[in-house]
């Protein structure tokens, strides 16, 4: 049989060389709350194993109320980890988990005198609290949320079980007592200490990349797709529509004079206009159809399975809308839009899409602006 002592102390020197490979980038990890709070959370419950193993050696108060505190404490700290990393820490749950930590620390505690059967009953139970967090893994976006998930998911029932083991049985389930429990019950905490860092750390990665995804994907000023994504989407759109044989519109914008909006109210107005045509225009649009800003004021979109009359009714619902004045912004501003509506077919190039539409829209602003343009097929 494994010796509870030995394997304590390697799950430390585990955690430990842990530890040591993060140092490489903890600086930029560390940095971020959710990181921060998880790494405190091992860190007591570490500690807290290093006393429960040393039961005897040293006092009681060390073995057993400060390290089941530090057990409660570490836990709450980890359920607040893994549901910022979900970005789902709101105030109801602050107030449950504060309730758990509460409620743990004190039942133990009134318990204290109780025998160990009921204590490990207490300890294992209460861990049920840790399924909302494994419910939101489970339900996460990734496989490696939903695996990491379900590694939590059998440690709360091996808990679960070894609490009941406890209650009802004359089996000793004690975490001192050499036996199949014992080894079972290691095992959980193998996984729980080790690769629950592990995987945190890959999440909390998973997470980063799917941040600088997103960052690198859309326009910071007005939230609009930037050219290379739109460009990227947009050539599927152009394939699939090609395939189904269903008209694709394009509409190109430029706002008018926009020049003059920053040369009289300033650059910060300018931007709050290129916010605002965004955010008005977005609200306009279906699901399916993409946004772009190709720089400056100038913007696209593109609206699969729209035909003329459709892209005709768009345009002119757009342009009627900036008339009105926008309650945020000292100034009114209008816009120029060249439209085009194809049937795609394997020779419709996106990059010819714009030229033409890019034409129309200058013959709209030549047109004496605040106008719509359509490119004729052809
Ligand atoms: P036109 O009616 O012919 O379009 O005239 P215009 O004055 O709007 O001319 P143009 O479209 O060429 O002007 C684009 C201006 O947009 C030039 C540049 O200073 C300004 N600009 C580009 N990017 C930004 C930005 O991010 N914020 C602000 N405030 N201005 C920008
Ligand atoms: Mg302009």
């Amino acid at each position: 049989m494994l010796d509870s002592t030995t394997i304590v102390i390697f799950l430390g020197i585990g955690y430990l060389f842990t530890f040591i490979v993060m140092s490489a980038y903890w600086h930029d990890l560390i940095k971020a709350l959710p990181v921060r709070t998880f790494f405190v959370a091992k860190l007591l419950q570490s500690i807290s194993w290093f006393c429960a193993v040393l039961r005897g050696d040293i006092s009681d108060f060390l073995s057993i109320t400060v390290a089941n505190s530090f057990m409660f404490i570490g836990a709450s700290l980890e359920i607040i980890s893994l549901l910022h990393l979900r970005n789902e820490w709101h105030a109801a749950f602050r107030k449950i988990y504060l309730s758990f930590l509460l409620l743990s620390i004190v039942g133990f505690q009134l318990l204290l005198h109780q025998n160990e059967d009921i204590r490990i009953a207490y300890c294992s139970i209460i861990l049920v609290f840790l399924l909302a967090p494994v419910y939101r893994l489970i339900k996460g976006p990734s496989s490696l949320m939903k695996v990491i998930g379900y590694i939590y998911l059998f440690v709360i029932a091996a808990n679960i079980f070894r609490g009941v083991t406890a209650l009802f049985t004359d089996i000793s389930a004690s975490f001192y007592t050499p036996g199949i429990y014992q080894l079972f019950y290691l095992l959980t905490i193998y996984l729980l200490t080790i690769l629950s860092i592990m995987g945190f750390l890959l999440m909390w990665k998973e997470k980063i990349n799917q941040d600088l995804i997103r960052y690198a994907s859309y326009d910071d000023l007005t939230g609009t797709l930037n050219r290379r994504t739109f460009t990227e989407h947009a050539k599927d759109f152009l394939t699939r529509s090609a395939k189904k044989r269903e008209a694709v519109s394009y509409l190109l914008f430029d706002i008018d004079s926009f020049k003059d909006i920053n040369d009289t109210y300033g650059h910060h107005i300018g931007d709050l206009v290129l916010k605002d045509v965004t955010n008005r225009i977005k609200q306009q649009l279906g699901e399916n159809d993409l946004f772009v800003r190709y720089g400056g004021d100038e913007f696209g979109i593109l609206l699969p399975g729209k035909n003329e009359a459709q892209s005709n009714e768009l345009a002119e619902r757009i342009k009627k809308l900036l008339e009105t004045v926008p309650s945020s912004l000292p100034v009114t501003y209008t816009i120029s839009i060249g439209v085009l509506t194809v049937v795609p077919d394997q020779h419709t190039h996106l990059e010819s899409m714009y030229t033409r539409c890019d034409q129309a829209l200058y013959t709209a602003k030549r047109n004496g602006r605040n106008s719509i343009f359509r490119s004729q097929a052809g």
